[in-house]
């Protein structure tokens, strides 16, 4: 059953923070406020004065006033004086009326003490009576013993609250004791505000994920035809493709309790928390079933176990692993309970997790297509005051390989950049310069290049530019820049094609169009620059998946090296002999060879119009499209995005 409604989510351990839950301490403080008050009362009680041996043998003894002494533990004299006496000018600091002891002195030696009484009682015949006592310090003694318990008990809890999780950074409440507790926070029907409507786009994905929610609504629908509700849906998708936002959305409309916990909160510096804490964690939501459980970034504990037992340290992670696997699906049904699970690294889980039975469904979220992006951009640019000038079409058109993060985090870069602009609205142009800002990283104009340096910077980006016009495949160029941004010191902007698959062409004009910055140095000034460390990079890495992965080199043949399950990167093996892997050096070298004396053609038939626009970058710094039609011309084979 549904638990009683909750407005906040709360943490789930139901830790009380009530009065009543610390009364051991509290008890504790009264104890040592009532032996502080006595010890107080105690000392201020014997208010009688304290004098000196000699006051007492000539004043008092050698006057006759004394009629009574009490010797408390042989130690301490307690001198009753006689009411005449009290009543003469001897004792003014005295109250006459009272009963005594009057005062009080440290014997000091016990002989002595009587030597005197007795000389004293020979000369003057005043008799004095003499009475030994011995008295108990009982607070003193208590105190005594109990003090350094208290400290030490005191001390303890101290320590005890400073070891609770979260202590110190306004985390929950729990304590040591609670370490094997799960720490997934609860959150109960109504308590998540993202409903299905705040995700845009995934529509095949809502569908797959509402129909959890439905089986948790009403299970009967299924189960009468005999069909068996999932256990588990595992979404596997890119950083920033809305994993945890979906998984929010089920939370806001489950109406069933929902337990969130990211996977690196299972495992803890002591053995065996991690397994404790997954039983715990099932164990609250099979009490509280129909219920969700959502396991943010599961590849933290869910990674493959390893087969060596001498390379793999954790063994933690994995006893924490094998805990979630017996939960899903042990002996115990876990009736009304699914697990959902996010992660961007579903290759490296463990093969057991991804079986049926455990997580029967996976689903795979990908980067946004156009028409989601522009779904994404209207969710996130609805609350911005906006100018009518702003087309998402454009903007979606714009941010291809952008995620909905990143989407998110460009409308909201565009209202703060109008507001650093002191505009009413936000605009288009806050909102170009924000995908830049995204894209390429912050502007830094202030960046000292010279004069040389910036002349190659020029050519370098009309090189990129010149080649990606004329070459067909090549993706549409959008603009040209030499202001440095990020840790880049030139740029050019362009509007991929989204293609699902490419052919060599394809990718042969793309590597051509990032060795065009090297060409385009070579060409001009004759020698080349650290500048394309970048494009190299690319360059490089593009070919060996050519000639590795795809199977589109003509030697290597239909042979692909590619490891779609992970395990090849924690192998020091490489899947191919020596003699391969010299083919495969060679290949790549040649392929990237062959593309770059063909941009150097490419460049040398275009050279006039590259230095042109180089011109154009080293006066004005930004080249836009309609620069660049001006110097190329329209451009024949651009492919509409
Ligand atoms: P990670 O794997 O890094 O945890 P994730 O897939 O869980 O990433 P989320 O945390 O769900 O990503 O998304 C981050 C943010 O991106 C969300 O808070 C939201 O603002 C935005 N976002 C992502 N996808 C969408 C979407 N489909 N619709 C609306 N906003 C989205």
């Amino acid at each position: 059953m549904a638990n009683q409604t909750n407005p906040k989510p709360q943490p789930s351990d139901g830790k009380s923070n009530s009065p009543s839950g610390r009364s051991p301490s509290w008890l504790l403080y009264i104890l040592l406020a009532l032996l502080l008050g006595q010890a107080i009362f105690y000392f201020n009680g014997s208010q009688t004065e304290e004098i000196s041996w000699s006051r007492f043998k000539q004043e008092m003894l050698g006057n006759g006033d004394v009629y009574k002494i009490d010797v408390i533990n042989q130690q301490k004299a307690e001198v009753y004086i006689k009411s005449e006496a009290l009543n003469s000018s001897r004792y003014p600091e005295v109250d006459s009326s009272q009963a005594g002891p009057h005062f009080t002195f440290n014997i000091g030696s016990l002989d002595n003490f009587q030597e005197t009484l007795d000389a004293n009682q020979e000369t003057t015949g005043n008799s004095i009576d003499l009475a030994f006592q011995e008295r108990t310090d009982w607070v003193g003694s208590i105190l005594s013993w109990t003090l350094p318990i208290l400290i030490i008990i005191g001390i303890w809890i101290f320590i005890l609250r400073r070891m609770r999780p979260g202590a110190g950074m306004g985390g929950g409440g729990g304590n040591i004791f609670d370490i094997g507790k799960s720490k997934a926070k609860l959150f109960e029907k109504g308590s998540s505000d993202v409903t299905f409507k705040d995700v845009a786009g995934l529509e095949e994905v809502k569908v797959e994920v509402k129909e959890v929610v439905d089986f948790l609504k009403n299970p009967s629908r299924y189960t009468k035809l005999g069909a068996k509700i999932p256990k588990g849906v595992l979404l596997v998708g890119p950083p920033g493709t809305g994993k945890t936002l979906l998984a929010r959305a089920v939370a806001g409309q489950a109406e069933v309790p929902f337990y969130s916990i990211s996977g690196s909160e299972f495992v803890e510096m002591f053995v065996g928390v991690g397994a404790s804490r997954v039983r715990d964690l099932f164990k609250k939501a099979k009490q509280n079933s129909p219920s969700i459980i959502f396991i943010d970034e599961i590849d933290a504990i869910g990674r493959s176990r390893g087969k060596n037992a001498a390379m793999q340290a954790n063994d933690e992670r994995e006893n924490t692993l094998n805990q979630i696997l017996t939960e899903m699906d042990g002996f115990g049904t876990n009736t009304g309970v699914i697990v959902m699970a996010a992660t961007n690294r579903g290759d490296v889980l463990d093969r057991a997790l991804l079986r049926p039975g455990r997580f029967d469904r996976q689903i795979y979220l990908e980067l946004p297509t156009r028409t989601e992006r522009k779904a994404i951009l209207e969710v996130h640019t609805k609350p911005l005051a906006m100018s009518d000038d702003i087309d998402l079409d454009t903007l979606a058109a714009q941010t291809p390989g952008f995620s909905g993060a990143d989407i998110a985090n460009v409308c909201n870069e565009a209202a703060l950049i109008a507001a650093r602009r002191s505009k009413e609205q936000v605009e288009m142009k806050d909102f170009y310069d924000a995908t830049d800002r995204v894209i390429a990283g912050l502007e830094k104009k202030s960046k000292i290049i010279s004069e040389g340096e910036k002349k190659v910077i020029a050519h370098h980006e009309a090189g990129h530019a010149t080649a990606s016009w004329f070459l067909k495949h090549a993706d549409n160029l959008l603009k040209v820049s030499v202001v440095p941004r990020g840790r880049s010191l030139g740029a050019a902007w362009y509007l991929p094609q989204e293609h699902v698959i490419y052919n060599t062409d394809q990718f042969m004009d793309r590597i051509c169009t990032a060795l065009g910055g090297r060409a385009a140095e070579e060409i001009i000034f004759g020698k080349v620059s650290s500048g394309a460390l970048d494009d190299l990079e690319k360059v490089t890495k593009q070919a060996y998946t050519m000639v590795a992965y795809y199977g589109l080199n003509e030697k290597l043949g239909n042979i692909s090296y590619y490891d779609s399950t992970g395990q090849s990167e924690q192998s020091l093996q490489k899947p191919y002999s020596e003699a391969t892997a010299q083919v495969i050096d060679e290949e790549v070298h040649k392929l990237v060879e062959t593309a770059y004396q063909r941009t150097l053609n490419l460049l040398r038939d275009h050279r006039s119009q590259l230095e042109e626009l180089a011109q154009l970058l080293l006066t004005k710094e930004v080249a836009f499209k309609d620069d660049l039609v001006a110097i190329f011309g329209e451009r024949t084979q651009e492919v509409e995005a």
